[in-house]
């Protein structure tokens, strides 16, 4: 497989074939986000998909395909197609294939175009909320606010994708630490997608948002407020039946939880985890990562 620079995917990913179809992030501007900041953003050719394809088809016997990097969705519709079909053809066994997005990749296509791909074999969608407060998502420069957002995750499931979201503790900062957790429940509760992760922020040198940081123009929530926004988010939110985690590498008590059903008993134990300012059941700072 051809991959060029540092390829990611959601952890949920981790069986799956990753093919790389863009190179980077369309978007490229959260000040948070380090992950594609050295790659030039270009969508690959269809010659050098389809050399990855075969080559895939002739070792991987994969079940699920995750579509790299940072936005596959932002492909002409035309083109996305013809790629789904040439993993339909040449990998029979493929049951799921799934992409990151963003709101504007997403309101890019119609909903016809997105009902289209979905009975093309793109199943699942990825996107990065990180906040519901419009102050918040100016600030770090998401491109797009709640309402854009919204539209763009209500598109998606409306199409018949699977729609997982992520939310990022902390990005708020201190100083909009309250409304980031109660307005991200907002906008959790407007899309009620089928599943959401929360990660926890963490600053990465070189980017807009460390040197913010650094000229004292941002600081982040210590432990307890970040569990605190946790806490906010899950106690204002309502799902029709989501799947929560909070377990990822960044953050400090890893959660799971089925929403509504198991709703009162993880409030319980972050509630607890506060009270008590138990550090001792949360991951080290040194064992987190991104
Ligand atoms: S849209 Fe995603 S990948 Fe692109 S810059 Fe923002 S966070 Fe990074």
């Amino acid at each position: 497989m051809n991959y060029e620079g540092l390829i990611i995917r959601p952890p949920s990913e981790a069986y799956s074939l990753l093919l790389q179809v863009t190179v980077g992030c369309s978007h490229n501007r959260c000040t948070f986000c380090p992950t594609y900041k050295d790659k030039p953003f270009r969508i690959k050719s269809f010659a050098e998909i389809v050399t990855d394809i075969d080559e895939a088809s002739r070792y991987s016997r994969a079940q699920r395909v995750f579509l790299c990097d940072g936005d596959a969705l932002i492909i002409p519709q035309e083109r996305l197609i013809e790629i789904l079909l040439e993993i339909k053809t040449k990998m029979p066994q493929v049951e799921r294939i799934a992409t990151y997005a963003n709101a504007k990749s997403i309101l890019k296509k119609t909903p016809e175009q997105l009902q289209d791909l979905h009975r093309h074999g793109l199943s699942m969608i990825y996107l990065g909320i990180e906040s519901g407060n419009n102050e918040v998502l100016q600030a770090i420069q998401k491109g797009g606010d709640f309402d854009k957002i919204v539209s763009a995750g209500k598109r998606a499931k409306v199409a018949g994708f699977t729609l997982s979201v992520a939310v990022l503790l902390g990005i708020g900062g201190n100083e909009r630490s309250i409304p980031h957790a109660l307005d991200t429940a907002k906008i959790l509760s407007a899309i009620d997608p089928d599943f959401v992760g929360a990660l926890t922020l963490m600053v990465v040198p070189e980017t807009p948002l460390h040197e913010e940081l650094l000229q004292g123009r941002f600081s982040l929530p210590n432990t307890f407020g970040l569990l605190h926004e946790l806490e906010l988010m899950i106690a204002h939110s309502h799902f029709t039946s989501c799947f929560f985690t909070a377990n990822h590498a960044s953050n400090y008590l890893p959660i799971r939880a089925r929403l509504p059903h198991e709703k009162e008993k993880v409030l319980k134990l972050i509630r607890s985890v506060i009270a008590q300012r138990d550090k001792t059941v949360l991951r080290h700072e040194t064992m987190r990562a991104l």
